[in-house]
Parts: C-alpha cells; sequence; structure tokens
C-alpha cells in the first residue's frame, strides 16, 4: 500500500489524482492533500480521503478548515512544505501551477519522498538543484506529463547512451491554424478552448502559446539528460503518439494512447507495475489519420526562447518562467493581449544579468524579483495605455 500526499489535490491534475485512488482503495492511501483556496472541494475530499493533515495556501481561509475538519490543518507555503514532508507519506503527487512547487519538491526530496511531477515549472527553473537532491538521495522522480511518461516507458530497459534523439509531439493548440493577424485578436476564450486535453487555466494558456511545450523540451533535459540539439518537436494534432525515442540503430519506439491524463498519472503511481485501467481503448482505425508536421517558430516564439533558455542555462529558465507565470496571469485578467505574453518574456529575458551555477535560494530569489518587475512593467504600459 503507497501512503501518498497530493499537493494541489483540488486543481485537475489533483482531482484526477483522486479518481485513481479511489479506483484502487486496497493500493493507494491519502495521507495529505493541499489546496490554493479551494477550501469547499478540500472538504469534501477531506470527508471521504480521511487524510491525516492538510494545507491551504489562502492563509484567510484557514477557519473554513480548521471549523469543520477532523485532521491537522495548515496554512501557506509552511503548511505546503509541512504535507510535502509528512513522515507518513512515502510518495508526493506534486500538482501545484506554478514555481511555487520547487520548495515543497526540494524538501520532500530531502525526506526522501518519491516524486510523481506534474508541476513542470519546479524543472524547467530549479532542474539543476532538483536533479541533483533526487540523485543524492536516490529519489525516483516519476513525470505525470503524458509526453515524459511516452519518454520513461520508450526508455524502459535501453540505454541512455544509445538515444540517438527524443521527439515530443505537440498538438498545436488552439491556434495552429492561425495567421500572425489573427493571433493578435486572441480572446482568452478562444485561447482556453484547447483541441484536444482538457487542462486547468495555466496550462491550457501555455499550451496555446506552446510556452508548454518549451517547458517540456527543458523538463526532458533534466529527467533524461539529453542535449537541447537531440530533443525535437513535431506537431501532431491529435495527440495519440505521445513521444518517439530514436536510437542510435535508427530503430523508433513511440508510446501512443488516447488524450487521457489519467493514464500517465496512473503509470506515475503504480510503476513499474500496471493495473487494469477503465480508461477508453485506443482503437487507431477509428482515429483515421494521424498528421505531422514542423513546429512554427516564427509564430509561436516562446519555443525559440525555451530552447536559448536551456542552452544558456543558470537563472534563465528561472527568467523566463516567472515572467510567463506573471504574463499569463495578467492576460487571464485581461491586463495584457495574447502576443504580450512572448513579447514580455523576451523583454525579462534579454534585461537579466544570468548566474551560471546559481543555488536553490538564488534561483527563488531571481523567480520572485523577476515577477515583481513584470507585474511593474505591465501595470507602467497600463498606464500609459489609458
Ligand atoms: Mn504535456
Amino acid at each position: 500500500m503507497k501512503h501518498l500526499s497530493i499537493l494541489g489535490s483540488t486543481g485537475s491534475i489533483g482531482t484526477q489524482t483522486l479518481e485513481i485512488v479511489r479506483q484502487f482503495p486496497d493500493e493507494f492511501k491519502v495521507v495529505g492533500l493541499t489546496t490554493n483556496k479551494n477550501s469547499d472541494l478540500l472538504l469534501k475530499q477531506i470527508k471521504e480521503f480521511k487524510p491525516k493533515a492538510v494545507a491551504i495556501m489562502d492563509k484567510s481561509k484557514v477557519d473554513d478548515l480548521l471549523n469543520f475538519s477532523s485532521c491537522q490543518v495548515y496554512s501557506g507555503i509552511e503548511g505546503l512544505n509541512k504535507i510535502a514532508t509528512l513522515s507518513e507519506a512515502d510518495a508526493i503527487v506534486n500538482s501545484l501551477v506554478g514555481s511555487i512547487g520547487i520548495e515543497p519538491t526540494h524538501n520532500a526530496i530531502k525526506n526522501k519522498k518519491n516524486i510523481a511531477l506534474a508541476n513542470k515549472e519546479t524543472l524547467v527553473a530549479a532542474g539543476s538543484a532538483i536533479m541533483e537532491e533526487a540523485r543524492k538521495n536516490k529519489v525516483n522522480l516519476m513525470p505525470i506529463d503524458s509526453e515524459h511518461s511516452a519518454i520513461f516507458q520508450c526508455l524502459n530497459g535501453e540505454n541512455i547512451k544509445e538515444v540517438n534523439k527524443i521527439t515530443i509531439t505537440c498538438s498545436g493548440g488552439p491556434f495552429k491554424n492561425y495567421t500572425k493577424q489573427q493571433l493578435e485578436n486572441v480572446t482568452i476564450q478562444d485561447a482556453l478552448k484547447h483541441p484536444t486535453w482538457d487542462m486547468g487555466s495555466k496550462i491550457t494558456i501555455d499550451s496555446s502559446t506552446l510556452m508548454n511545450k518549451g517547458f517540456e523540451i527543458i523538463e526532458a533535459h533534466w529527467l533524461y539528460g539529453i542535449n537541447y540539439d537531440n530533443i525535437k518537436i513535431v506537431i501532431h494534432p491529435q495527440s495519440i503518439i505521445h513521444s518517439l525515442v530514436e536510437f542510435h540503430d535508427k530503430s523508433v519506439i513511440a508510446q501512443l494512447g488516447l488524450p487521457d491524463m489519467k493514464i500517465p498519472i496512473q503509470y506515475a503511481l503504480t510503476y513499474p507495475k500496471r493495473f487494469l485501467s477503465m480508461q477508453t481503448s485506443l482503437d487507431l482505425a477509428k482515429i483515421k489519420n494521424l498528421e505531422f508536421r514542423e513546429p512554427d517558430f516564427d509564430m509561436f516564439p516562446c519555443l525559440g526562447y525555451a530552447y536559448e533558455a536551456g542552452k544558456l542555462g543558470g537563472t534563465l529558465p528561472a527568467v523566463m518562467n516567472a515572467a510567463n507565470e506573471i504574463a499569463v496571469n495578467s492576460f487571464l485578467g485581461s491586463k495584457i493581449r495574447f502576443l504580450d505574453i512572448p513579447r514580455l518574456i523576451r523583454k525579462m529575458m534579454e534585461r537579466h544579468s544570468l548566474i551560471k551555477n546559481p543555488t536553490l535560494n538564488e534561483i527563488l530569489e531571481v523567480d520572485k524579483k523577476v515577477k515583481e518587475e513584470t507585474k511593474n512593467i505591465i501595470e507602467e504600459e497600463l498606464v500609459v495605455r489609458n
């Protein structure tokens, strides 16, 4: 029986993780849960899964929980760290959104918890520090991302030194057939309509700018130690092939499945075993056509920024991530337009003085500073426009 703490249990990945726990009550026991501010749903989850302890980020909502729940209740980032390091937990599912996930992941690893990682910003911003800590503590880092789960499965039993290249597939997002002019007038609703995946709002916007795919390049680099020149992107609108690995002998192994996050979530929880899933079976004849084409770096510059940030390394990926987090939030709050997202990321990357081998604290400081600066620039621009 595996004892799990789920960070971000009220979000898209968190609730799907709990659905899997519900399907296999003899295999998994929930010991910790956290939410940003959704106290109503967290209370329901407490009643059903009876965790030992929970945390809510929003301190103003802690009373909602204290008055009604039977378990220990924590709040703020200290609360997140508490749930990430609970002595009862064997593994942590990190489905937090944004760089807020870095610290709890780091602390969980230091406490020798295995990690099922859906929070990609952790590896994007702090990949070096996190991977080093994981190696030191002999902790397993299982990806909860369809592409990285695919790569992991393709590499099972293989020698990483015999890999020629990795190809990460990309649905292309909702704007894959747009012109540059159409991109200028994209609305929040347009950007939130992902063609194949049903996800939370931050990652859905990241998927529409292809920043998400850029993050996945950096994630793949850290998880599998592959050079950026050997990581390729291919647009594949049907999201059936989740990624491919080519070996030196030019043999290619791919992993396929319907676009359903429960498949990679379940695998991250059951590896090396495979449990019988209730999900729909893939029938390729019904899919009919699988298309592939080159990504357009000109239309979606975030892809190129990710390669650049990844290759230059140091604090640059953290800068890219921090600027993106604020830009996406501001876009969702109608403060900036769609194409301002890549523009602001570029601007923040250009004005940054790179720290080559940053400590985790330096990364966290850069993250905070760049977020503040990006916010200020957005506010200043708003004033100028009005
Ligand atoms: Mn993905």
